[in-house]
């Protein structure tokens, strides 16, 4: 009982300051920089971010008072190519959350060979609290603040939690009308997750959950389990979640928990996603939806289900989750939604995990390709699309399992190991300047 309050409180603590995120991934890292020899001299110029930068910034809102805003970009690392990386607008951003997220960008490209570095932003506030007029002058003036500081071909952001193609849409004509008119065209692929119209690539707005049901699917051919009918519950469901749940329901699996920021709901008998979709775009929460029972956050967590999906917000499975969970298999489709400690009890509970820079990885991917297309003038087809996804995550999952079985360790720690190789080996060829 003390020790079941003890967890209890510890996850409530960490719920409330997820500050430590940062020296988290340094952990993480430090695993798998172990079990690849890294050199020391590389290591410390990865512990760190290259860049950290914060602005601060007025809009005028719509009953015409100023506000003042503060955003952050950081630049962890561009070795391998332009930093990239999400764009977050959330009431709790900091700038160790940002510098966390922004290295395991640096790792996740490193991880799939993509010619991108590391980096992330975004700006403290609650999106859900404002009207659209307010976000898209907040987005500009956010655009404007951080002037050159990115750049098509210096750091690229894309959506993240809070934002979306319209807000990729805002920053790419806020920065587009900054460059002068002779050039403008020629910089739309400083920001990707664009919508489709305005430059865009098809199947971006999905390609983080199509990326996670192929790792999901590779790892139950591996294992022989029947995807057809199996059970799954689903932590936010906003981009992520939503068309990971659908996409998973294609193939037969039932849906039978979710939550997000406004509360959590279960059904034994499954929950249709399209139609809790539609919930979600009316109410902007899953709560309140017919087609299910409302639940705790604590009886989400200890529901019976094969497979695990979290897909909100960082470091939601601490050791309480970890010891609830019933399932097979976690697939990251957030970044860093788990405690080290909790992986321990997941390891030895028999509960594999697809760690999120390789299970999440679909939109940077994505992103990738449209930058390509941004920068030939070129439009790829939905199936172009496609089957470049499919083929590089086979790929980097088979490269994983080889990196696994060779080396004797976890699937995240592989993640690192061939990110961390990669990168280890560029500094060896290029050494530092001067
Ligand atoms: P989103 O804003 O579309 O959705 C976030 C979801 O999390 C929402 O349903 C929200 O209600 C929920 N949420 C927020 N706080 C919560 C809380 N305290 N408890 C429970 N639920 C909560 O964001 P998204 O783009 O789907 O991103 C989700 C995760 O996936 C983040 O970790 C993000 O960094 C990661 N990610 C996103 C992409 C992408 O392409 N969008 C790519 C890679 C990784």
């Amino acid at each position: 009982m003390a020790e079941k309050k003890r967890k209890r409180a510890q996850t409530e603590a960490a719920l409330k300051d997820r500050g430590n995120l940062f020296d988290i991934a340094i952990q993480q890292v430090n695993v798998a920089a172990d079990a690849v020899n890294l050199d020391k001299d590389v290591r410390a110029i990865l512990s760190q971010p290259k860049n950290e930068v914060i602005v601060n910034f007025p809009v005028r809102m719509d009953n015409k008072k100023w506000k003042i805003f503060k955003g952050y970009r950081v630049q962890h690392n561009n070795l391998l190519g332009p930093y990239k990386g999400g764009m977050r607008y959330h009431h709790e951003a900091n700038l160790d959350e940002m510098k966390a997220l922004a290295a395991w960008m640096t790792y996740k490209s490193a991880l799939h060979d993509i010619p991108f570095g590391g980096g992330k932003g975004g700006v403290k506030f609650d999106p859900r609290q404002h009207s659209v007029s307010e976000l898209e002058k907040i987005t500009r003036r956010f655009t404007h603040s951080l002037g050159s500081n990115i750049g098509p071909e210096w750091d690229i952001p894309a959506p993240d939690v809070g934002t979306n193609s319209q807000t990729m849409v805002w920053m790419m004509d806020t920065y587009m009308n900054m460059v002068g008119q002779t050039v403008k065209n020629s910089v739309k692929h400083v920001v990707t997750g664009k919508s489709v119209t305005s430059g865009g690539s098809y199947g971006r707005q999905e390609a983080t959950g199509t990326g996670l049901v192929h790792c999901i699917s590779h790892w139950a051919e591996e294992k022989g389990f029947n995807l057809d009918g199996c059970t799954f519950i689903v932590q936010g469901f906003g981009n992520v979640g939503s068309f990971t749940a659908r996409l998973l329901s294609k193939m037969g699996a039932v849906l039978v928990g979710t939550g997000d920021a406004g509360g959590y709901i279960g059904n034994p008998e499954g929950v249709n996603p399209y139609k809790l979709g539609e919930h979600v775009a009316a109410t902007g929460t899953v709560a309140g939806y017919r087609g299910a029972k409302e639940i705790s956050r604590e009886d989400f967590f200890g529901l019976e289900a094969d497979i695990f999906i979290p897909a909100a917000l960082e470091l939601e499975i601490g050791e309480a989750e970890a010891e609830a969970l019933t399932c097979k298999l976690v697939a990251e489709g957030a970044n860093g939604p788990t405690y080290p400690a909790a992986e321990k009890i997941m390891e030895k509970k028999g509960i594999d995990v697809i760690p999120d820079i390789l299970a999440n990885s679909g939109g940077v991917i994505v992103s990738y390709f449209e930058w390509l297309q941004n920068k030939r003038s070129e439009r790829w087809d939905a199936e172009r699309v496609a089957e470049r996804l499919a083929k590089l995550m086979k790929e980097t999952y088979n490269n994983t399992n080889t990196f696994m079985q060779r080396n004797g360790v976890n699937r995240r720690t592989a993640c690192y190991g061939i990110g961390l190789k990669r990168l280890q080996t560029s500094y060896e060829e290029r050494g530092i300047f001067p």
